[in-house]
């Protein structure tokens, strides 16, 4: 059997080691199978002739039958162009060439007919075509009907080797035309036949070569059910595994924490979100399975004490429990937070950070082996070696996405027998994504806020009407409030930014000599950020400016308006963490978001989103569809165990909840891939780990 995997396409006829140089340079493309699944991004309906009467300079890409009535040779050497007069009977345009004018000149004759292929655009008042793909009508006819031709991307450096679109097209062409046998299937059989798939060979040739709109669509469907099916297939056997293999611990019983806490301690009622998720995870951790559970809610849903009483149940049954947080300052709040809330029980909790003096490093450490400490709380320091618990029995982490997978294993080596996780996170995580990206883990959702919060009121304001932004400012702050004035701060124009936010930040000063400002951004030494912070926090300041440092965690209840400057910059999920930070207060809080007055469309969309909605998960969702998940933070392709190549997170979630479930059905059936016909899985999965492990070395 062909393994198309192992023949390199220098050995394809009509390749030859250049071209395949530059295919594997440019592309990645390496194998026949690489440039079998080299796939378009888009196709071309050619069945349709346009005339050139109804030409329109914003027309899609056309294609028009008609002569060439005469060439012209413009200049010489490297500016030369060549210009041609084409008509269809109903009027002539121009075809320009910038570029290989003597091939052109050989190639095609006056008065011979032709089908032009191209985009018009509109020069001087007059319609062209640049460059268009020419073919004569006898060729056309010959090679069948071609309905829907595919276009591939290529790099510039590929097109002015003459390695365009229609080259590549042609190369793949030529490389199915010579396959000996047909491309072994990847699938099952008989899921195949049950649901109607196209085989694997038919689907190949039809994502290249579609012979009709319908045999695209149906290739199209198997190419991604196969691949979202291997995800989930890859996932859920992990989850399998690891309930077989690995025993969690059993926190049998609510014990007195848990109880005199709820009862004495806990001043407000839970809301049915909190009471739902506690209930699952009391199921979880009580089945006698390792939990690995994340949770996801907004900001201020109350995540951080659903944690807290997972940790009270964890004591009860005699274990010890952590928090890890991505940053210091989040450490520290979870710290006092926590501590305040167990003021009045006989707990011991412990903070241990980059930060944290030898002596008392010292002093937790033995607290920890000896089994004393009850609670500790950290950021990354607690994955160092040293730090060794008596019976650690739960793990929680706050703010997943600032965590590696690699971070999170470490900390499940902690002890000999794996600790339940909880992982928290405030970005709400649309649900195709967070079933692909963490679909090893169940899925807990608080989706509801305490009672009595006001939802925060969002505005957007054009640059001009910044005094009037000033007079709500003074407005608030006199009645008590504080403020967050917020800048972007963008890698690649570092410099720039910067300017701007010192720029800002005097502009403020001007505005406000009255009150005192503080100013935060990621040049400050973490002291000095701590410093401002803490003045902020304290009431000390009024306004805050600052760059996203302040994005993660700050919580500043007092804090009631967030303005944010140059908001066009922002992608949607970063606003709503912005302004996630006011709204904690009882307070009504209020986010402004500032803008020039050009925007683009997408940026139009993107206020628009934010003034009509706090839920978060709407934004997520809004925010995968307009950037695809590759921009989506935290969610790299890195984040995915395989890399997708034809389904598409943000718009294929009926075929992705299908295929968890063909995937789950199978798994349930046959855990371990056993059956004959399921060897194909096993050797799939390898070969697709395989190519995972590959890729990231590359990138
Ligand atoms: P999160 O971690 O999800 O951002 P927190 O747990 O920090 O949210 O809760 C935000 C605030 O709301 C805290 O001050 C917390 O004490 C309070 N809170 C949590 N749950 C409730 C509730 N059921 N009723 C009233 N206040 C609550
Ligand atoms: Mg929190």
């Amino acid at each position: 059997m062909i393994n198309l995997a192992s023949n390199e396409l220098k050995y394809l006829t009509g390749v030859g080691p250049k071209r395949a140089e530059m295919l594997n340079k440019e592309l990645s493309i390496l194998t026949f199978e690489d440039l079998l699944y080299y796939f378009p991004y888009k196709y071309i309906d050619r069945s349709k002739f346009y005339t050139i009467r109804e030409l329109q300079s914003d027309t899609a890409y056309i294609q028009l039958k008609g002569k060439i009535t005469r060439f012209e040779t413009i200049g010489t050497g490297p500016s030369q162009r060549l210009t041609a007069s084409f008509t269809d009977g109903t009027g002539t345009i121009e075809l320009v060439w910038f570029k290989g004018v003597r091939f052109v000149l050989d190639q095609y004759k006056v008065n011979t007919e032709y089908i032009v292929f191209g985009k018009p655009s509109l020069f001087n008042g007059h319609i062209n075509i640049a460059h268009p793909e020419i073919e004569k009508i006898s060729d056309s006819a010959g090679k069948g009907k071609i309905v829907l031709q595919g276009f591939y991307n290529t790099t510039e450096k590929m097109k002015s080797n003459f390695l365009n679109s229609k080259a590549v097209q042609k190369i793949i062409f030529n490389l199915i035309s010579s396959l000996q046998e047909r491309v072994p299937e990847t699938l099952p059989g008989y899921l195949v036949k049950q649901f109607k798939l196209l085989p694997l060979h038919e689907a190949l040739v039809n994502i290249h070569f579609p012979s009709s709109a319908a045999q695209l669509s149906k290739a199209r469907q198997r190419l991604k059910f196969e691949e979202l099916f291997y995800i989930q297939l890859s996932l859920l056997r992990t989850v399998k595994l690891r309930n077989q293999q690995t025993a969690g611990f059993r926190f049998a019983h609510v014990g007195d924490h848990f109880n005199q806490f709820y009862k004495q301690f806990l001043s407000f009622e839970l809301t049915n979100a909190q009471k739902k998720v506690i209930r699952e995870i009391r199921a979880d951790v009580g089945s006698g399975k390792q939990m690995n559970r994340l949770l996801q809610g907004d900001v201020g849903s109350g995540k951080t004490l659903v944690a807290l009483m997972v940790m009270l149940l964890a004591i009860d049954n005699g274990f010890q429990a952590c928090i890890m947080a991505p940053t210091e300052i989040l450490a520290t709040q979870h710290y006092e937070t926590i501590s305040a809330f167990l003021s009045g029980m006989n707990l011991n909790v412990g903070l241990l950070t980059g930060s944290t003096k030898k002596k008392d490093r010292v002093q937790l450490h033995e607290q920890l082996q000896s089994g004393e400490l009850h609670i500790l709380i950290g950021t990354h320091a607690l994955l160092e070696d040293n730090v060794q618990f008596s019976n650690l029995g739960l793990v929680v982490i706050d703010e997943q996405h600032r965590f590696g997978v690699a971070q999170r294993a470490k900390l499940w080596t902690k002890n000999d027998q794996a600790p339940h996780i909880l992982v928290m996170t405030a970005t709400p995580i649309p649900r195709t994504l967070a079933m692909t990206i963490y679909g090893d883990l169940e899925v807990s959702v608080i989706d509801e806020l305490p009672p009595g919060r006001k939802p925060i009121q969002t505005y957007h304001y054009y640059e001009n009407k910044r005094n009037s932004v000033y007079r709500f400012i003074r407005k608030e702050i006199e009645e008590g409030r504080q403020i967050y004035i917020v800048y972007p701060l963008i890698e690649e124009s570092e410099k720039l930014d910067f300017q701007n936010l010192t720029e800002g930040f005097n502009q403020v000063k001007e505005a406000f000599p009255e009150y005192r400002i503080s100013m935060v951004h990621g040049k400050l030494k973490p002291a000095e950020k701590d410093e401002a912070m803490r003045k902020f926090a304290s009431g000390d300041t009024q306004i805050m400016v600052a760059t996203t440092v302040i994005e993660v965690g700050v919580n500043v209840p007092n804090a009631s308006v967030m303005i944010i400057e140059s908001a066009q910059r922002f992608g949607l999920s970063q606003l709503h963490q912005l302004r996630g930070r006011v709204g904690r207060g009882a307070d009504q809080s209020y986010c402004v978001l500032l803008t020039p007055f050009e925007l683009g469309k997408d940026t139009k969309k993107r206020m628009e989103t934010m003034t009509r909605t706090n839920d978060g998960f709407e934004i997520a969702e809004a925010d995968l569809k307009m950037r695809g998940p590759g921009d989506i933070e935290g969610t790299q392709q890195s984040g995915l165990p395989f890399n997708l190549r034809i389904a598409d997170l943000a718009h294929d979630s009926q075929m992705l909840q299908f295929a968890r479930n063909v995937a789950n059905d199978l798994l349930d059936h046959d855990p371990l891939l056993q059956h004959p016909e399921h060897l194909i899985l096993t050797k799939q999965l390898q070969k697709k780990q395989k190519e995972a492990v590959d890729w990231k070395k590359i990138s």
